[in-house]
């Protein structure tokens, strides 16, 4: 069951386009666009292109033709990440000046050290759901003068989420309302499990985490519908809803559809892919019987 909104329901797809779209997606795709449509709701699609490096044009137009092709009709303009950096810069800036993010100065390798080290000298290091170590407490200690020093020094950083400080913010109990394939009701977040997550990158703009959240509340997202893969996320996303006063949608986190051998569908796997299914003489039905819908 999908709970229902006072606004008009709103759901949304948020591809990457830096690949070519495979099973996996289609059956997130299709989802969405079929409970919008039981929902009298809108269908709406957004670029998640902020990794300007990997995110090509050729692989966005190749999404439109391989949804066009599924038979989905999204509102448009199509929202692209790449265009809402300021916002996204200015929700950073309002969570610096609220005390809630740090610059995070370690490089990947020098976090790396900092974990093997301690675990060498016997301790247990906390790691977040999807198995990354925490990231170390330095940083979040840092003296101001210091962290100014280095910055005036033009050192490279990200910027992070207090955890601690975000958590303290609270008023109240954190949770969401759940309606996928696994555990429904409502879901008591927990996003101490995260540490303190990065909400700027030192080589890209604005985190996943961060974006996600602004992007649901400009584009009036009422319902998020995605794979099961970002169920414990939602215990970010959902903090990250309070502290910045953003409405909070209702989530459905779908089964995966993993390859035969179980592992998760990757963009570089051709026999899944959509455009390789659609050459080979597959139709649309046949890819929905195929994803059992
Ligand atoms: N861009 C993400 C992906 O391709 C989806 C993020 C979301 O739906 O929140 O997995």
């Amino acid at each position: 069951m999908i709970p229902a909104h006072s606004q008009k329901p709103a759901f949304r797809f948020a591809p990457s386009p830096n690949g070519l779209l495979h099973l996996g997606h289609a059956y997130s795709a299709i989802l969405n666009y079929d409970l919008a449509k039981e929902a009298d709701g809108r269908f709406l699609l957004r670029m998640e292109d902020i990794d300007i490096a990997r995110c090509t044009p050729e692989f966005e137009a190749a999404i439109f033709d391989d949804m066009s092709w599924l038979g989905l009709r999204w509102e448009k303009p199509v929202r692209r990440q790449s265009e809402h950096l300021d916002t996204y810069k200015k929700s950073l800036e309002r969570l610096i000046g609220r005390g809630l993010a740090y610059p995070a100065f370690m490089t990947r390798g020098e976090v790396k050290a900092c974990v093997a080290e301690a675990q060498d000298r016997g301790m247990a290091w906390p790691r977040d759901p999807d198995g990354a170590p925490h990231y170390p407490l330095r940083d979040r200690h840092m003296s101001a003068d210091e962290r100014n020093i280095r910055i005036a020094n033009g050192a490279r950083h990200a910027w992070r989420l207090d955890m601690r400080q975000a958590i303290a913010e609270l008023s109240g109990e954190l949770t969401w309302q759940e309606s996928g394939d696994g555990e429904v009701g409502t879901i008591s977040a927990d996003p101490a499990a995260w540490g303190d997550v990065v909400l700027w990158r030192s080589d890209a703009p604005a985190s996943y985490h961060l974006s996600v959240v602004l992007d649901d509340a400009d584009q009036e997202i009422t319902h998020v519908v995605r794979g099961l893969d970002l169920f414990h996320a939602t215990s970010v996303h959902r903090l990250l809803q309070e502290l910045m006063g953003l409405p909070q949608p209702t989530y459905h986190h779908h089964r995966l559809i993993l390859a035969e051998d179980g592992r998760k569908l990757s963009k570089s796997e051709k026999s899944t892919g959509l455009s390789q299914l659609r050459t080979a003489g597959l139709s649309p039905a046949a890819v929905r019987r195929l994803l059992d819908m």
